[in-house]
């Protein structure tokens, strides 16, 4: 077997000096925890400048290393991935392993470079000489065309202690910062295009998601719930295990139905979900409150009704989505996997709940005496009450 070693890159990790520490060991927490199906097969290896290895120590399948390539992929935190071929440091060994390297990407290049560094200079040869010897073998044996300054591939060769490591080719990764690294927050997650994004977003941004959906069973099928699972599992495939918090919301609809202004509905019912939010946020030790709001894309989305929506909450509200445009969000959500999901026909519980002309400029002041009609205190007691929870794994 050839030994293979992947060297994972984390650029932005990498530019925070003093804490990197932190940022990697968490890293690495995720990782092992997201890959201990494979653990047999892998050793983690302190890092190296912006990057840290991940050893194959045995035999693998290829349909292994290909899941954990995907996996990292997906790590947030991981900039990119090169899968590197483990050689001896002999000047032959390091030839002949190149030449195996280089065949597998053949097709992909005409010119090519290499740069070859010794961090073991005990050996008797430069760094030149493995540039010039292993650049003419390729030549050679490939009839590929030697640019140094604009190559369609950058063969790195680096001798270490007792071996050398060749890579060329970086499967990008998603970048960003380790799951957990900027703390706890709470995602409203509907089952809609948007609220998966946001999450995912501020998962990208180093948060660690525990989500909460608001349903109104029996009245809408439970279908809309399994949904929702599915895009919580979907999730996963970024931070691993994921909480999923599931609280009846159709008694505090019929509440507000039966006593507030109806053009005020959606907003009155918004406003309890996040406090209802906040409740769990308490619970979880988490400081913020994600939600897929976008300015404007909807009539109802708008400064005026965030405000009255927001009233009253204590707890930072994160809308990574605010500013982006539906046609961005739904690339975004095509790439992580949650669009076909959220397309599917279902119920949610705002839909059957939507006055026929929704408040677009709600006044503050208004908002709130409407709110006050409400038994605050019972109805998100009684909610917490039937809440239930799913892990998502
Ligand atoms: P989405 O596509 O996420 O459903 P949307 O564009 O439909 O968003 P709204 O229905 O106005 O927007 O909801 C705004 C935000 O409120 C959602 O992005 C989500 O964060 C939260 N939200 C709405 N409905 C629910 C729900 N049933 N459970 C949890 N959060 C919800
Ligand atoms: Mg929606």
């Amino acid at each position: 077997m050839t030994r293979q070693i992947l060297i994972i890159n984390f650029e932005e990790i990498y530019l925070k000096g003093k804490n990197q520490k932190i940022f990697i060991k968490q890293l690495i927490r995720n990782l092992k925890r997201k890959l201990k199906p494979f653990s047999e097969f892998i050793k983690f290896e302190k890092s190296h400048g912006g990057s840290f290895f991940i050893e194959i120590i045995k035999e693998i399948p290829r349909d292994f290393l290909y899941h954990i390539i995907e996996i990292l992929k997906k790590t947030p935190g991981i900039t990119g991935i090169y899968i590197a071929d483990v050689a001896g440091i002999t000047l032959e060994e390091i030839i002949s392993a190149s030449l195996q390297h280089i065949k597998n990407y053949q097709e992909e290049f005409d010119s090519f470079a290499v740069i070859a560094k010794r961090i073991n200079k005990s050996v008797d040869f430069s760094s030149l000489d493995i540039g010039r010897e292993v650049g003419s073998a390729i030549h050679d044996t490939f009839q590929k065309r030697v640019d140094l300054t604009h190559p369609d591939l950058k063969l790195y060769i680096k001798v270490r202690g007792k071996y050398t490591i060749i890579y060329s080719k970086i499967i990008p990764g998603i970048g960003g910062l380790p799951v957990g690294t900027s703390g706890k927050a709470i995602a409203m997650l509907s089952g809609g295009i948007d609220s998966p994004v946001a999450t995912f977003m501020a998962m990208n941004r180093g948060l660690h998601i525990t989500a909460a959906h608001f349903h109104s069973v029996p009245k809408t099928s439970p279908e809309s719930i399994e949904k929702v699972k599915k895009i919580v599992k979907q999730l996963t495939d970024f931070q691993g295990e994921i909480k999923l918090y599931l609280i009846p919301v159709l008694k505090i609809q019929q509440a507000i139905a039966q006593n507030t202004d109806s053009r005020l509905r959606l907003i009155l019912l918004r406003r309890i979900m996040l406090k209802i939010g906040e409740r769990i946020a308490a619970e979880q030790k988490a400081k913020a409150l994600i939600t897929g709001d976008s300015l404007g894309q909807v009539a109802s989305q708008t400064l005026e009704n965030m405000r009255a929506t927001e009233e009253g909450i204590k707890n930072i509200i994160i809308r990574p989505l605010v500013a982006l445009d539906k046609k961005f969000i739904i690339k975004k959500a095509r790439e992580i996997g949650t669009y076909e999901i959220s397309i599917l026909p279902h119920d949610d519980a705002c839909s059957l709940f939507t006055p026929k002309s929704p408040e677009t400029k709600a006044d503050l002041k208004y908002t709130n005496e409407q709110y006050a009609k409400l038994n605050e205190y019972n109805l998100i007691e009684d909610a917490l009450q039937q809440m239930e929870t799913v892990i998502i794994s």
